[in-house]
């Protein structure tokens, strides 16, 4: 379940952009396909990891990249969806570019509202 230890070191960087006081409440995570997350079980993982913390109530937007391949027959980069994908000239010796991005893009945050906003 390595997805578990990826929610915390999110919530570790999200910690670090967040705005005292201010309430998270969508973080948007780009995610490179060597990463290999399962959706289903980062989801999981991120509800057992925000427990009781600030991050509770915070939805966690996770954003799959494509593959990036490289194709070293014409040298053309372009997205697909299985790292195995012939290049578009017809070469199937394509090699992928990263992939193990795993990158905190957005944090969307309510601010706390002071006393004087509560009526
Ligand atoms: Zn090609």
């Amino acid at each position: 379940m390595h997805e578990l230890s990826i929610a915390e070191s999110l919530i570790d960087v999200a910690r670090q952009h967040l705005p005292p006081a201010a309430q998270p409440r969508t973080i948007t995570v780009h995610a490179g396909p060597l990463r290999a997350i399962e959706p289903d079980a980062m989801e999981w993982a991120w509800r057992a990891a925000t427990e009781k913390t600030e991050f509770a109530s915070t939805k966690l937007d996770l954003v799959e990249l494509p593959w990036r391949l490289h194709c070293l027959t014409c040298r053309r980069d372009w997205d697909a969806d299985h790292m195995n994908a012939a290049c578009a000239c017809g070469s199937t010796n394509a090699r992928p570019i990263g992939g193990d991005e795993l990158q905190l893009m957005s944090m969307d945050v309510a601010e706390a509202q002071t006393t004087e906003n509560l009526k």
